[in-house]
C-alpha cells in the first residue's frame, strides 16, 4: 500500500519503491496526486467528498476555486508540474472504513475535513502508526487557503487528531516522523495556536477599518513578500473564513467595503 504518490515518488521512479497494489490519498491536492500515473494499474481510494477532484479535472479545479479567467494558466501549470492525470475509476471511501492488508495489519480512515472537504488521517494498525496527511504540524500553520477548505472544520479535525492513540506520526511534508506522542503534542498545540495567532493579529490591523485588498496586503498567513502562484488567492480566501466567523461572532462590524473590530 502507498500513501500520497508525492512528486518525491515521482523523482525517484516506481523502481525505487516495493510493490504496490494499493494507493490511498489523504485528500486530493496536486502535491499528493503527482506521481499517481506511475500507479494507473493499481486501484486508487480517496475520501468521497474529494473524488470529484479524481473523476476529471473540472473537479480538481474546483477544489482550489479557480476562478475561470485563470482556469487554462493554472491548469498548465498543475499538469506540467504535478503531471495532474485524471482516475475516473478510483474509488471512494468514507470516515471509519477499514483496510485489510492482511497478516493482521490494518489501515482505519478517520475523515478530518477542513484543509480539503475529504481530508483524511489514516491509523495504521497494529504498529500504531499515525498518517497524518496534510496536518502537517509545520511553524507554518494550518492551510485553509482554498475553495474547499473550512476553518471550523479544520479546528474540529485537530481536536480529533488529538484524541487518537498513536505511537509513531507520519505529516506530509517536511516535519516527517515523530515517534513520541508528547513530541506530537507539543507541535500540535504550536500548529493550532497558529490559528488564534492570525485571528489576534487581523483584529488588531482592524483597529483600523480596511478593506479586502488592504488585509489581504497586509499578510496574516504568508509574510508580506512572499508572492508566486495563488499565494494572494490563499491569503484571502484564508482570511475570509476569519472574517465570516469573527462577523458572525459580533467582533467585526462592516461599513460598506471596509471590515473593522467592533
Ligand atoms: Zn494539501
Amino acid at each position: 500500500m502507498l500513501v500520497d504518490p508525492s512528486l518525491g515518488v515521482r523523482v525517484r521512479g516506481r523502481n525505487a519503491l516495493p510493490p504496490v497494489d494499493l494507493v490511498l490519498l489523504s485528500h486530493c491536492h496536486e502535491d499528493h496526486t503527482a506521481a499517481l500515473p506511475l500507479f494507473r494499474d493499481a486501484p486508487v481510494y480517496v475520501h468521497e467528498e474529494d473524488l470529484p477532484g479524481l473523476v476529471d479535472f473540472d473537479g480538481f479545479l474546483s477544489i482550489f476555486g479557480v476562478e475561470p479567467e485563470r482556469r487554462e494558466e493554472y491548469g498548465h501549470f498543475l499538469k506540467t508540474t504535478f503531471f495532474y492525470e485524471p482516475r475516473p475509476d478510483a474509488v471512494p471511501f468514507r470516515d471509519g472504513d477499514l483496510f485489510d492488508l492482511g497478516g493482521g495489519v490494518s489501515v482505519r480512515v478517520n475523515h478530518t475535513p477542513g484543509h480539503t472537504r475529504g481530508h483524511c488521517v489514516l491509523l495504521v494498525e497494529p504498529d500504531g502508526v499515525l498518517f497524518l496527511g496534510d496536518i502537517d504540524l509545520t511553524g507554518f500553520g494550518p492551510y485553509y487557503g482554498d475553495a474547499w477548505s473550512d476553518l471550523e472544520a479544520f479546528e474540529r479535525s485537530l481536536e480529533l487528531v488529538r484524541g487518537i492513540e498513536a505511537r509513531h506520526y507520519v505529516t506530509g511534508h517536511h516535519i516527517g516522523l515523530l515517534d513520541d506522542r508528547d513530541a506530537f503534542l507539543g507541535r500540535l498545540d504550536h500548529y493550532v495556536a497558529r490559528i488564534a495567532d492570525r485571528e489576534r493579529r487581523l483584529l488588531e490591523c482592524l483597529a483600523e477599518p480596511r478593506t479586502m485588498d488592504e488585509i489581504v496586503a497586509h499578510r496574516f498567513v504568508y509574510r508580506p513578500h512572499d508572492e508566486g502562484a495563488g499565494i494572494a488567492k490563499a491569503e484571502r480566501n484564508s482570511m475570509q473564513l476569519h472574517l465570516d466567523r469573527l462577523e458572525r461572532d459580533g467582533r467585526v462590524e462592516r461599513e460598506g467595503s471596509k471590515y473593522r473590530a467592533a
